[in-house]
């Protein structure tokens, strides 16, 4: 299995072939800029006392304070969480939202734990990290195995230890203890709007379009019911157990090797990957997973002129909404979930246009360079918005 982290330093690097960054700053941005580590030790129902291992990894917060998700999952590590930390870097930058980026993690098995015990472990997490969070400082959020509920607990213990309520150090809450209206279906709906835009500049007509979706959770659910409800054809879905094409019953690896015209992986990371890349017949991926399409993956759609829209554009309707709920809890006054959507589509619209323009740009506007594929379109894109940054700051 490749690592996470050597990989992302590697991704970084081969931006630097096509954009001129400062040496010094390519080499800061290739580790965070800072990994918190503690060793939480709570107590469980049956009254043993067990440690686990947290992690908080902070990549950059040359742009604005960091911001990423928490994780409960027996796999968390260090190299995993930093390179998660990177990629939101890169995700918040690619759709111009003021944040850097960060990732946390406990190392745990949250499937066998009570509620009371994943309380307990939330908030030892903020006791043990509290000093490195703040509304202007990082910004975490729910991410695999962690929701709303543990958001609170981590906001309650957070606003206790620092003696006051602070609600815009947290995204992912409740909407009784501030939450944004319009959170559930943000991820959903904005890679929707990157399909209708997709569809614009390539003249798809919308009721011949054939969708694909693995996954119909929380994300691939929504991204269908907006598609649906747009006119596009949605002729297959699938979960965890298999999934349906035109009414008949399909597995996961069938439903990726559909002759549809869009292919939406929404279930996990590595799907798409060397052995299958080249049986995929989609015109389009939208990635809406985190990392469902793999680099050499990759490499191989771009050769067969399949346009695969990264992930760091495609899924960020999520991280954009936490942005708002920010917003929100920094004035202390809400929109309504219309508004929510009408200022989601505007910056989903304009990333998409911004990353579309680097990908279909003429070779000698790309130092002499052969096309890049979409993910490096919009790495290149949020490299450089963090270098220049950086830059301004004189880092
Ligand atoms: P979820 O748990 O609600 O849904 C996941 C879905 O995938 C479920 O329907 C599950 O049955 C299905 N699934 C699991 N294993 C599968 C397999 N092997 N083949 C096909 N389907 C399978 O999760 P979610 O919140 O919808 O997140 C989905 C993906 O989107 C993840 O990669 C996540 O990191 C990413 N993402 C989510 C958000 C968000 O706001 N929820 C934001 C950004 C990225």
């Amino acid at each position: 299995m490749n690592n996470p982290y050597q990989n992302a330093v590697k991704q970084l690097e081969n931006v630097a072939k096509f954009i001129e960054i400062d040496k010094k700053i390519l080499e800061q941005l290739k580790s965070p800029k800072k990994v918190h580590k503690a060793d939480l030790k709570i107590k469980l129902d049956n009254g043993k006392m067990v440690t686990f291992k947290a992690f908080r990894s902070q990549h950059n917060d040359a742009i604005g304070p960091h911001k990423g998700g928490i994780r409960f999952h027996p796999n968390v590590s260090e190299d995993e969480v930093k390179a998660l930390s990177m990629w939101m870097t890169w995700k918040c930058a690619t759709v111009g939202i003021p944040y850097g980026g960060a990732k946390g993690g406990i190392i745990c098995d949250p499937k066998n734990m009570s509620q009371t015990e994943l309380e307990r472990l939330s908030r030892a997490y903020m006791r043990a990290m509290y000093k490195n969070f703040g509304a202007w400082k990082d910004v975490p959020a729910p991410d695999v195995n962690t929701d709303g509920q543990t958001m609170a607990w981590m906001l309650d213990e957070y606003e206790k230890l620092v003696g006051h309520l602070e609600p815009a150090m947290i995204t992912g809450k409740p909407l009784e203890l501030g939450g944004s209206q319009g959170r559930t279906e943000a991820t959903g709906l904005g890679g929707f709007y990157v399909l209708e835009q997709l569809a614009k500049v390539k003249k798809l007509n919308k009721k011949k379009t054939t969708i694909a979706v693995q996954g119909v959770g929380n994300v691939g659910y929504w991204f269908m019911e907006f598609a649906k409800k747009a006119g596009y054809q949605i002729v297959a879905s699938s979960n965890s157990k298999g999934g349906e094409y035109k009414g008949k019953k399909i597995t996961n690896e069938q439903l990726l090797e559909l002759p549809v015209d869009v292919l939406v992986p929404a279930a996990l990371e590595n799907q798409i990957t060397q052995a299958n890349a080249a049986k995929i017949k989609a015109k389009y991926i939208i990635e809406m997973a985190n990392g469902p399409v793999t680099p050499e993956a990759d490499e191989i759609l771009h050769q067969k002129g399949i346009i695969s829209l990264p992930d760091v554009l495609c899924n960020a309707g999520g991280v954009t909404v936490s942005y708002f709920e920010w917003v929100q809890n920094n004035m202390g006054y809400y929109w309504e979930k219309d508004e929510v959507w009408a200022k989601l589509k505007v910056i989903m619209d304009r990333a998409f246009s911004e990353v579309w323009e680097i990908y279909t740009a003429k070779k000698a506007s790309l130092a002499e360079s052969r096309r890049v594929n979409p993910r490096m379109a919009a790495y290149i894109l949020a490299v450089s918005r963090v270098v220049k940054a950086m830059q301004l700051r004189g880092r």
